[in-house]
């Protein structure tokens, strides 16, 4: 596990293989996403590094509802009351209603080591076993959430249908979620600013259009759902990820 304070009271945690964000305010603590269900024992000590108990966590965001960063929200909602907020067109596939994720098929006809690799690490961490939310409060486009930390939802739908960045102004921070990642799954050494595999979205053409909504956002450090943190204006990381969609 990787931590990282991005900026004051914002923590980047790198889980096995995705990201979860910790916004800190007062005692109060939002977590952005959750990594795969078998990373549960990584959100809870990430949460003990930055000398929080499980007890400080309000809410949990996501930012959309696939297995590899809805991991921990039920059972964080079950055990320890934490509310999970999505956005509303997300509510069906957070709740697995419908999957909006790659087939088995698309990955063996994109077959070679580095998938097998990728394919591997999911299995492990329960990729075949998603645990669903199943009681979500919805918000929508441009909302302040009333959670720690107030993030702004930032509606970029393509990934999934119901996909949200979240922006936090103050901290000049960009939560960009797979909308804009700066590692490549399939083929780690590729790293930077750029669109996710157009293999896992369910609208690749749309997640392009949707980069529009983070272009004119002030923030200095774009923190992705894989990959490591990226430092500078949201504007030049969009650019970065169009150049090789
Ligand atoms: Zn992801």
């Amino acid at each position: 596990m990787e931590l990282d304070e991005v900026a004051g009271g914002v923590f980047w945690v790198e889980a096995s293989h995705t990201n979860l964000v910790l916004v800190v305010d007062g005692s109060d603590v939002t977590m952005v996403d959750s990594g795969y269900p078998k990373d549960r024992g990584l959100v809870d000590v990430s949460v003990a590094e930055i000398g929080r108990s499980l007890a400080d966590v309000q809410a949990m965001v996501l930012t959309h509802g696939h297995v590899d960063h809805k991991g921990s929200a039920e059972r964080l909602r079950l055990d320890h009351d934490v509310t999970v907020h999505c956005h509303g067109s997300e509510v069906r596939l957070a709740r697995g209603e419908i999957k909006q994720q790659i087939s088995t098929w698309e990955l063996r006809r994109a077959w070679r080591p580095t998938i097998f690799r990728f394919a591997v690490n999911a299995i492990r961490h329960g990729g075949l076993r998603p645990e669903h939310v199943t009681a979500v409060s919805t918000f929508a486009d441009g909302e302040v959430l009333d959670v720690p930390g107030n993030p702004i939802a930032v509606f970029t739908p393509g990934h999934t249908e119901g996909h949200c960045g979240f922006y936090l102004p103050e901290k000049g921070v960009l939560i960009s979620g797979d909308a804009l990642v700066t590692v490549d799954l399939w083929d780690p050494e590729r790293r930077g600013p750029q669109m996710i595999r157009r293999q896992f979205s369910y609208n690749h053409d749309q997640a392009i259009r949707s980069l529009d909504r983070f272009v004119d956002l002030d923030a200095d450090v774009v923190v992705p759902g894989h990959g490591e943190p990226w430092r500078g204006e949201p504007r030049e990381a969009v650019a970065m990820a169009r150049r090789n969609a």
